[in-house]
């Protein structure tokens, strides 16, 4: 329940209660005021420093206000930031090469918002349906695995099997199948069964619905599947792409090449909505001018700030330190498992984890909420995600005397809980 602030009597106050007035009640946020970040640190309006193990939902890897990002925005700013697609600009193509070396693909698609980057995906895989695969028109579908998320635009929560992101909100798209996650037999039976089908959109991990890691061999099992099925298979990696869970993409832990590969999120640092479509000439192309596109897609702003921002996750090998700084993250809170019956399990990849918590019977399902309170007034900020479990995603530039020192603050609030 969210509950009205009371009087204002602090700018923290007051900035919750103008939130309360005039904005939409579309979010539940931890009552903390932000008005500074600076690598893994954020600022409260009081001055208060806080560890940000949330990362904007691994949108700030590189860490808040980057200054080689900063200064590539700022530079291109003053040069030119929007041109629309409908002339040529001297930013964009660069970037596109650049993206398409960098991930291994012949053609990207340049989007703003993730969910605008899986929808993306979604239509070049019914337009390769129907120009390529040759399926009849109308008749395409795709497959997801439940407790999917990819965003809250239309096409994204016809796939949802959270209620909360469909109540109220249908009619929902048709041609959707919903399979269970990290199953193979139920995927093969699905193609064997469906002749229409046109591609196959997974997480590699799924992140919003708690972290959930699939068996080692899932996404083997799903590209030899949809090869010998001939049906596309996306990978939504907007969460856990670049660098997030250890590798330069989650499909590489098990060097698998998704057709589409749809990234976000920390692809601009955490500057700007900026998301991609990687894929085949074979696919790419059989999108026609004007098929599809968006005014912001690829302006010279975004381009400029995406180049630079993969470059410091080459540059400050920090794939590799994710791998690392993970390993401290799970052994710690391993350990403090065994010293309270509150953690029920660790999970994750790299810096992509997350806790399973025991309810306290007099908290119920606001465990891990209450839970989230006390870390935040011990100065670690983080949200729980589906009832029962904590996320822990810190910008992947935390160090280990940093890590250790967070852990502490877990560790302390855990045990006086
Ligand atoms: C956050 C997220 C999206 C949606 O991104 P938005 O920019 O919020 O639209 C899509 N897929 C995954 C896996 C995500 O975590």
């Amino acid at each position: 329940m969210i509950l009205e602030p009371t009087t204002p009597t602090s700018p923290a106050d007051k900035a919750m209660q103008l939130e309360w007035h005039y904005g939409a009640h579309n979010y539940h946020p931890v009552p903390v005021v932000l008005s500074r970040g600076e690598g893994v640190f954020v600022w409260d309006v009081e001055e208060k420093r806080y560890f940000d193990f949330l990362s904007a939902y691994s949108a700030v890897s590189q860490g808040h206000c980057h200054p080689r990002i900063i200064n590539a925005m700022i530079r291109q700013a003053q040069q030119l930031t929007l041109t629309s697609r409908a002339f040529y600009n001297d930013k964009t193509g660069i970037c596109e090469k650049y993206l398409c070396d960098y991930f291994g693909y012949d053609k990207v698609l340049l989007m703003n918002s993730g969910a605008e980057g899986g929808e993306t995906a979604l239509k070049l895989t019914r337009k390769w349906a129907y120009k390529v695969k040759g399926i009849p028109q109308n008749q395409a579908k795709t497959v997801y695995a439940a407790g999917n998320f990819w965003g809250r635009t239309l096409a994204a929560i016809s796939s949802s099997t959270d209620p909360s992101s469909t109540n109220d909100f249908g009619p929902l798209l048709p041609g959707y199948i919903i399979i269970p996650y990290n199953d193979l037999n139920a995927l093969e039976d699905t193609f064997k069964r469906e002749p229409n089908i046109a591609g196959f959109m997974i997480e590699p991990i799924q992140g919003e619905a708690g972290v959930v890691v699939p068996d080692e061999g899932y996404l083997r099992g799903v590209r030899e599947l949809c090869t010998k099925y001939n049906i596309l298979f996306i990978a939504d990696e907007v969460q856990t792409g670049i660098g997030r869970t250890g590798k330069r993409i989650a499909c590489d832990h098990e060097n698998v090449k998704p057709d589409l590969l749809v990234l976000g999120k920390a692809l601009s640092g955490g500057t700007m909505p900026v998301s991609a479509v990687l894929t085949s000439d074979e696919v790419m192309l059989t999108i026609k001018p004007g098929e599809h596109g968006s005014t912001y897609g690829g302006n010279p702003l975004a381009c400029a700030v995406t180049m630079e921002a993969l470059q410091v996750v080459e540059d400050e090998k920090l794939a590799e330190n994710a791998t690392a700084m993970g390993e401290i993250f799970r052994a710690r809170m391993t350990t403090l498992s065994q010293k309270t019956d509150l953690v029920k399990s660790v999970r994750g990849k790299g810096l992509l984890n997350a806790i399973v918590i025991a309810e306290r019977p007099d908290l119920g399902e606001e465990t891990a909420w209450e839970i989230c309170l006390k870390l935040k007034d011990n100065g670690l900020l983080t949200k729980p995600t589906h009832g029962d479990k904590i996320r822990f995603a810190p910008p992947l530039v935390i160090n280990e005397d940093q890590m250790h020192e967070a852990c502490d603050i877990i560790e302390k609030t855990m045990l006086a809980f």
